[in-house]
């Protein structure tokens, strides 16, 4: 097992947003956590990654607890998060966002081979690493948020809605990244509000309902699933 989640209890000052959430995320597996607005996901995330600390509860990654280690930490030790939003450094350059990612390697060489790898796999990027990153699409961002992570070779990526606010031909191709970037051995943590594609790529899923998990399985069952295609599927 690569990540652990026991038990979590998460607050914002009085409100209770995650209420002792459990589950688990096998090395190799994309794993997926749907769930309407609110019910916690992003938190959950956003704790694994070391920028929240819990109220309660454990994270267990690699054997070790890792709840109250801080984000570079977290980030020095494999996990790596692509945040909602993107959250792309505007003024700078495509090169220069992707070297944020690689801000904790030391080894130069492993840098190099790193941007070769994220230009290969976004080859968008390359032809734009000069420009600044503000001028890039949605689409494009998003791919810039995905190469950044992956700057710092994470074992585990943490994605926060990679489909959100894309256009049709962008999400499909999104997806289609996140199934190859784990091909090529990187485990996925997936937080989607687009719960039919999230599900159709991910080994396993949980179902998540203001701070809880309601109901677990692999995607195929999920995706079968009657309660889960009423509520998310729109079916
Ligand atoms: P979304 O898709 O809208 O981000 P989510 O499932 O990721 O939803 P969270 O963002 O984790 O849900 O929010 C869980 C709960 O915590 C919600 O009730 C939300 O209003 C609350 N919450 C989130 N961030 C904060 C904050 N900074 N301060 C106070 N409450 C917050």
């Amino acid at each position: 097992m690569l990540l652990q989640v026991n038990n979590l209890v998460v607050n914002y000052g009085v409100i209770n947003a995650v209420k002792g959430v459990s589950f688990d995320i096998n090395e190799g597996e994309i794993v997926s956590l749907i769930g309407a607005n609110g019910a916690g996901k992003s938190t959950i995330l956003k704790t694994i990654s070391g920028l929240l600390k819990p109220k309660s509860g454990k994270i267990i990654y690699h054997n070790k607890e890792i709840q109250a280690q801080k984000a570079p930490k977290v980030v020095a030790e494999g996990i790596s998060q692509v945040p909602e939003g993107r959250h792309i450094f505007s003024g700078l350059s495509v090169m220069e966002n992707l070297q944020m990612g690689s801000f904790l390697v030391k080894d130069r060489s492993r840098i190099k081979q790193t941007f070769n790898e994220v230009f290969e796999r976004f080859p968008i990027l390359k032809q734009r690493q000069n420009q600044d990153a503000a001028t890039l699409s949605g689409g494009e961002q998003q791919m810039l948020a995905m190469g950044r992570a992956l700057m710092a070779n994470p074992k585990l990526i943490l994605l926060d809605e990679p489909s959100m606010g894309l256009a049709p031909i962008f999400i499909n191709e999104i997806f289609d990244i996140i199934k190859e970037i784990n091909k090529q051995g990187t485990t996925v943590l997936l937080i989607e509000q687009n719960a039919k594609k999230a599900l159709s790529i991910a080994d396993r899923g949980y179902v998540l309902s203001t701070g809880k998990v309601q109901l677990a399985g692999t995607g195929e069952e999920l995706l079968a699933n009657e309660e889960v295609q009423k509520a998310y599927l729109g079916g």
